[in-house]
């Protein structure tokens, strides 16, 4: 069997899942704005029916906090580890 060099505790450890600190890039957003700011995002992620996912994402993007429609959807769902 050839020598195998790599260290497996190395690789398996930059490997690991990384910790996302218990919120999403959303979550870290609503955190950074003022609360009158924070506010009328949460509206705006409740109303599903005036602003779609790629909507939301450029309003954040365009407060400094580039974020994928993805994540907007991921939020709005509860698919990420936000406290609900
Ligand atoms: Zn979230």
């Amino acid at each position: 069997m050839a020598k195998n060099t790599t260290n497996i505790d190395d690789l398996l450890a930059a490997n690991e899942r990384r910790a996302t600190g218990g919120i999403c890039s959303i979550g870290v957003a609503l955190a950074a704005v003022d609360a009158p700011t924070r506010a009328k995002l949460q509206a705006a992620l409740d109303d599903r029916a005036r602003f779609a996912h790629n909507g939301l994402a450029n309003v954040f993007g365009a407060l400094g906090v580039e974020v994928g429609e993805h994540a907007v959807q991921r939020h709005r769902n509860g698919r990420c580890k936000c406290p609900t």
